[in-house]
């Protein structure tokens, strides 16, 4: 493990991007300074949010490097995005370059879901297992593949990206371009929308979990809905990759009830020999794309 040195991290979603000072130690890590803002809706937004940050942070001591989880497809040996669905105008940006112009820093930049598997290999859940798919269920939903203790990026990076598995033929539209895409019908704006959909009424999702493990029926129905669509893409996960451990992150995450019924949806439906598959939740929370940032 890396000596004690500051980093500083970025978590940049298509909700919101976190940001903290990650130190780590011999007994772990320790993050300060954590933040969270609302992801912007274009560039020059987002750069200032970082930059604003770093300045920030060299006037209260300093860091030794910045280093960056962000959703979509990285070209990390350039600091470029190459693409991002769920982030508005940053498709092909040279972020790395951007902020080396701009105040002098060198940085480091991965697919967010590639530092999720990096903190929860290191701290996490994972530790003693070798084939392993990794999913972020949040906005959307990202993946990593690791086979035998090594990640799977594919010819052209995109290898891992579940969320854009087709499951329904001209289905809902998907900011990828393709229609029908998973992450249509399980991330947390999809938990919305099918309840929207049932019963004209906004509601968030996080409450609609909620009530759901209260027992209101009208919520309940929503969470086994989408239990039924995370479901789908598992089956799909195991019955191609059969992977030993597929752990699951992200705020849909944390929505037990959810996780459970897809669980036991998706373990009734595999190959028989894939039944063997763990199928576990995230333990590190919130913060694991930041810590796992930080650790790049
Ligand atoms: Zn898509």
């Amino acid at each position: 493990m890396k000596k004690t040195n500051k980093i500083l991290a970025f978590d940049i979603g298509g909700t919101k991007i976190a940001s903290g000072i990650v130190e780590f130690s011999q007994k772990g890590y320790q993050i300060f300074d954590y933040q969270k803002v609302p992801t912007p809706k274009n560039k020059k937004d987002l750069i200032n949010i970082i930059i604003e940050s770093a300045l920030n942070q060299k006037r209260n001591g300093g860091f030794k490097k910045i280093k960056i989880g962000i959703a979509g497809q990285i070209d990390s040996k350039n600091g470029i995005i190459m693409h991002s669905p769920n982030i508005n105008g940053i498709d092909s940006m040279n972020l790395k370059s951007i902020i080396k112009e701009k105040i002098g820093e060198t940085v480091e930049i991965e697919n967010d879901v590639k530092c999720f598997a990096l903190a929860e290999n290191v701290f996490g859940r994972v530790k003693n297992f070798q084939n392993i798919v990794y999913l972020a269920i949040g906005t959307g939903i990202g993946g990593a593949i690791e086979i035998d203790n090594k990640l799977y990026c594919g010819e052209n990076n995109i290898a891992g990206e579940f969320g854009h598995m087709s499951i329904e033929y001209d289905g809902r539209k998907c900011a990828c371009g393709n229609r029908g895409c998973w992450e249509k019908y399980v991330s947390g704006k999809a938990i919305e929308k099918l309840y929207f959909d049932l019963y004209a009424e906004k509601k968030k999702a996080k409450e609609i979990a909620i009530d759901s493990a209260r027992g209101i029926r009208k919520d309940k129905r929503v969470i086994k809905e989408a239990s039924k669509f995370l479901a789908m893409g598992l089956v799909n996960i195991i019955n191609t990759i059969n992977p030993e451990v597929i752990l699951i992150g992200g705020s849909v995450s944390r929505q037990d009830e959810i996780l459970k019924l897809a669980k036991e949806e998706a373990l009734k439906k595999v190959l028989i020999p894939g039944r063997k598959t763990k199928i576990l939740q995230s333990r590190l929370g919130n913060e694991a794309t930041l810590i796992g940032a930080a650790l790049l």
